[in-house]
């Protein structure tokens, strides 16, 4: 409608994980009404975002140097928490509520996957206990399903799975098949 700049904006933006055709075009029209001098800082910040930091060698976390904060702590706990994303780092490392070692393991991109599992073997040397949290999608379910398969064949450390369930405040009636079935098989004995 505003012509091929504005249309290759809304393309690109729409590229963001997450990020809507509306949500794309909500950012290209507040990008349309800045001036020069306001665009510069933003451009520059996108710049140097991408230029200065990289992904740590050893757990792909989001770094300035070659290897994280986290990983180079050597007061954190020995167990190393598998997630998808550097958001999900943030949220669980924000919640007080772990103080292991994280791996980000994109489940999306195939072409690591491999790479991957051989940096979660080498991480294990020093870790005691590895816990998978990848999202209770089919797709996450079969990749924490490889993960398992291959890390149980290579190392001798206890390896976990976090369970899915009901959701608190939630109950059967209102949950899909896959998250029922996910609730019987994490069960746990009660006597
Ligand atoms: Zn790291």
């Amino acid at each position: 409608m505003f012509g091929s700049e504005f249309d290759e904006l809304i393309l690109n933006l729409k590229k963001i994980p997450g990020i809507t055709k509306k949500q794309a075009e909500k950012i290209a029209f507040y990008i349309l009404d800045l001036n020069f001098s306001e665009l510069e800082k933003i451009t520059t910040s996108l710049i140097n975002v991408n230029k200065n930091l990289n992904k740590c060698i050893t757990c792909n976390f989001i770094s300035k140097n070659k290897q994280c904060d986290f990983c180079l702590d050597p007061s954190r706990d020995k167990q190393l928490l598998i997630l998808e994303n550097n958001n999900e780092v943030l949220k669980i490392e924000n919640s007080s509520i772990f103080k292991g070692k994280y791996f980000i393991y994109n489940i999306k991109d195939e072409k690591e996957i491999e790479n991957n599992i051989k940096k979660i073997i080498d991480f294990s040397k020093n870790i005691d206990e590895i816990i998978i949290s990848l999202s209770p999608t089919i797709e996450g379910l079969a990749a924490t399903n490889l993960l398992i398969s291959k890390l149980n064949k290579e190392i001798n450390k206890k390896i976990s799975k976090i369970s899915f369930g009901i959701p608190i405040g939630s109950s059967i009636d209102y949950m899909d098949s896959l998250s029922i079935k996910e609730s019987i098989n994490n069960r746990k004995e009660v006597k």
